[in-house]
């Protein structure tokens, strides 16, 4: 699934996005409060951000009263996923196996989330190659310079 939005999200427009991922639609005065709690950020920083994200499209604004609400029709796994994808195509394919074991090993998990790993490496197995093909552009890679040259 590919997120319509003109540009990526920052870091920091992310926690705007958390903050409303959490509410279903939320006032300004609700993201400002959250993010100057959590992260020190001055009022007109976070409004700056907002501003941001409701020109990539990332979120809606409806007016009530005297006051904005702020809403998004992205979903934060959807999201996730698609950031995920974009981090993965930024490093060589024979990388992938060796980066996932670094998340692996950073990340704390559940014995239900060990399990769900177990499962899937289960089944990748059945359709694991013997190398992975490089996939880079010639000159983004080491592996193929070594290759080629
Ligand atoms: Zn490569």
């Amino acid at each position: 699934m590919t997120i319509e939005m003109d540009k990526d999200i920052t870091n920091a427009e992310w926690e705007v996005m958390r903050v409303v991922w959490a509410q279903t639609e939320v006032p300004s005065q609700v993201i400002i409060d959250v993010l100057m709690d959590k992260r020190g950020w001055k009022e007109p920083t976070i409004k700056t951000l907002i501003g941001r994200l409701v020109k990539k499209g990332a979120l809606k604004t409806r007016k009530e009263g005297r006051k904005f609400l702020y809403s998004t029709d992205i979903k934060e796994d959807a999201l996730v996923n698609e950031t995920l994808d974009h981090f993965f195509h930024n490093i060589c394919s024979k990388d992938i196996g060796k980066t996932i074991g670094v998340l692996i090993d950073e990340a704390i998990l559940s014995h239900e989330d060990v399990a769900l790993l177990k499962e899937k490496l289960i089944q990748k197995e059945q359709v694991a190659y013997d190398t992975v093909p490089c996939n880079c552009v010639k000159g983004q890679c080491q592996c193929q310079c070594q290759r080629h040259g």
